[in-house]
């Protein structure tokens, strides 16, 4: 849904900050999805990059110190959420990760989780119930979205904020709906993984 600099205006005014998922959180969704690609020769660093990648969209809101309107291309929620960056973002990581030889994981499976990491923190924001929509196809298609379901509540990117008023109201929410979620799907799929290889040497038998 495209919306307009008339709404961006009443959306600022109504919600007074610039609401994301909270860092804690999108770093937890980062390490939960690369619970798919553990194994455990892999360097920690990957799992590193996996949460620094989860993080980085929210960069932007470096923007707002320089004038980058809300809704602008480089905005909150805008380019750096989309799926072109998390192409792009997982790609030179990838690039810089694999100079210091990773034989436990091969170059698509690591693209893949950093890609992953990456295109999830847009996913939570369009989960969340303010703020401004995701740009998840800028630069080709500049609408932004949300998903159809958000009970996220918004975390201001204000620490002063997060420390006060809704504090608990929103650590209550992403551990709802972020942190349980993530924790049951890791350990459901490394109690798959490592009953993998005993089903191999049940059938076997
Ligand atoms: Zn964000």
């Amino acid at each position: 849904m495209l919306v307009s600099s008339t709404t961006y205006t009443t959306l600022l005014e109504k919600y007074g900050n610039r609401p994301m998922a909270s860092a804690f959180s999108h770093a937890v969704a980062a390490l939960s999805i690369g619970s798919s690609f553990y194994q455990p020769q892999i360097p920690k660093r990957v799992r590193v990059a996996g949460i620094l990648c989860s993080v980085i969209p929210d960069l932007d809101v470096i923007g707002f110190r320089f004038g980058v309107h809300y809704g602008d291309f480089w905005g909150h929620r805008g380019f750096t959420h989309s799926l072109l960056f998390a192409v792009l973002l997982s790609g030179a990581a990838v690039a810089v990760l694999s100079q210091r030889s990773l034989p436990s994981i091969g170059g698509p499976s690591l693209f893949a989780y950093l890609f992953l990491a990456t295109a999830s923190h847009g996913v939570l924001d369009a989960m969340t119930n303010g703020g401004l929509e995701v740009a998840f196809f800028s630069p080709f298609e500049n609408s932004r979205y949300f998903l159809p379901w958000r009970p996220i509540r918004v975390s201001p990117t204000s620490v002063h904020r997060f420390l006060s008023g809704h504090r608990y109201a929103v650590l209550r929410s992403e551990l709802l709906w972020i942190w349980v979620p993530a924790i049951l799907f890791a350990g459901l799929v490394l109690t798959w993984k490592r009953m993998k290889p005993a089903d191999v040497s049940t059938a076997s038998n």
